[in-house]
């Protein structure tokens, strides 16, 4: 018999509504929703009062660099699951710049097998476009690989693609979801040139926005939505930053769309004009732009241009954050801090309690085609994070898991805190501490 937990007393957020109810979790799976303060309907081993709390799916983050193999003196598959547990984050998509890059199968199979032993949440991996590797694409397991990244505009580690004959291949050929990293080459080439001129060798920070311009997204995202349209490619735009390349995207529910948009949370919650506090801790690519252009990308997570928030949760070491514009590593970790950063955009107005919940736990859910979690369903896997509100506490060095042990969000007092987080009916995340001996599941993807 399947060990019973009855965790009642909470307001449950799932499926667009909120209300009091309890939840019964059978072993790994949700065994029964219930409304109002109910008995379950067989007896349970153990029972916990939420006294108030907030019950959602736990959150799919369909977005982070954990920087293994490889880059592990950032950040590793172990430290940053555990962040992500303390974080409500329950399963994860990780970019394949790592060294070696996941652009052979053996490196994809290497990067699964890791997991297994290290991540304490659930995983998937993204396999990499090169201007190379293309023939690959046919052989991808598309029940076990989320997707194919495609870095249109380099970053961190290069895997930049710039032929167009291979893009053209890729868009054509993957047969998987692309999803892809949009900023022009050539027009950040000229703003380098530009702007060294102006401002010296490594401008400052601030001068980011100029040179991974708006300008640089759009021309990108656009050639994107351009060849997608033209080959019927899945594309799902990673990180959109501009209130522009809004205009390139479909205000419809995801189900009707085959190309689909993803905002992440440093765009959502800073502005250009954080540079001045914050430095090039908030530097990232795309980079962080206008009031205006934030203002549009918030709004568009209500009327269905913007798909999924995640947060391209991308730790460096702070001694890499050093230097101004060129110099300093594009990146910062967000992953333990998403969901509490979006409930506090929900405090303010931003979106609904129900909207946090459809961008960050459902819709990743359906637009990856992922099998039985993301919902709070009878027979889902019992991913889940309890959440309270009017809870205070403050970001600290002490209290960051990511490994590089810093955060944008030093010093924030947040209002909700994350209390516990179960995967697959594990109570991962409690009372502050991560129960080590928790192993997440690989993602499966219902796909034909
Ligand atoms: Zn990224």
């Amino acid at each position: 018999m399947n060990h019973r937990l009855f965790i009642h007393n909470v307001h449950i957020v799932n499926d667009g509504e909120c209300f009091e109810g309890a939840v019964v979790i059978e072993g790994e799976q949700v065994a029964e929703v219930l409304r109002g303060e109910t008995s379950p309907a067989r007896p349970c081993d153990e029972t916990l009062d939420g006294q108030g709390a907030y019950l959602l799916p736990g959150v799919i983050d369909d977005h982070v660099h954990f920087r293994d193999p490889g880059l592990t003196q950032k950040a590793d598959m172990e430290s940053e699951s555990r962040a992500a547990a303390a974080g409500g984050v329950t399963s994860y998509m990780d970019m394949p710049n790592t060294v070696p890059q996941t652009t052979t199968l053996e490196a994809f199979e290497a990067k699964m097998a890791d997991a297994a032993r290290k991540s304490r949440v659930n995983y998937s991996f993204y396999f990499g476009a090169t201007n190379t590797n293309t023939p690959l694409l046919k052989d991808l397991d598309k029940s076990r690989v989320c997707g194919v990244k495609l870095f249109m505009g380099s970053s961190t580690g290069n895997m930049l693609v710039d032929r167009m004959d291979a893009l053209r291949t890729i868009f054509s050929e993957a047969g998987i979801l692309i999803a892809a990293h949009c900023e022009d080459q050539s027009v950040i080439a000229e703003n380098i040139k530009r702007c060294k001129a102006l401002y010296g060798d490594d401008p400052d920070v601030s001068h980011h926005p100029e040179i991974r311009s708006a300008e640089a997204c759009y021309r990108s995202s656009e050639l994107a939505v351009r060849l997608a349209r033209e080959t019927g490619a899945r594309l799902h735009i990673a990180h959109i930053s501009t209130a522009r390349e809004l205009t390139l995207l479909e205000a419809a529910p995801l189900e009707n769309k085959h190309i689909t948009a993803e905002a992440c949370i440093a765009h959502l919650y800073f502005s250009q004009d954080d540079y001045a506090k914050l430095g090039t801790c908030i530097k990232c690519n795309p980079a962080i732009k206008t009031v205006a252009d934030r203002a549009a990308l918030r709004y568009a997570l209500t009327d269905g241009k913007i798909d999924i928030i995640a947060t391209d949760h991308a730790p460096h070491l702070l001694k890499d954050k050093e230097g101004g514009a060129l110099k300093a590593a594009s990146g910062m970790p967000m992953l333990q801090f998403s969901l509490v950063t979006m409930l506090e955009l929900a405090d303010e107005g931003v979106l609904s309690l129900t909207d946090v919940v459809e961008k960050m736990c459902h819709a990743p859910a359906r637009l990856f085609s992922i099998e039985g979690r993301g919902y709070i369903r009878p027979g889902y896997q019992a991913d889940l994070v309890l959440v309270r509100p009017d809870c205070p506490w403050q970001v600290c060095k002490e209290n960051i898991l990511s490994k590089c042990g810093w955060s944008p969000m030093e010093g924030h007092t947040y209002r909700w805190k994350v209390e516990r987080t179960f995967v697959n009916g594990h109570p991962v995340y409690a009372e502050g501490k991560v129960d080590d001996t928790c192993r997440g599941q690989a993602l499966k993807f219902n796909r034909n």
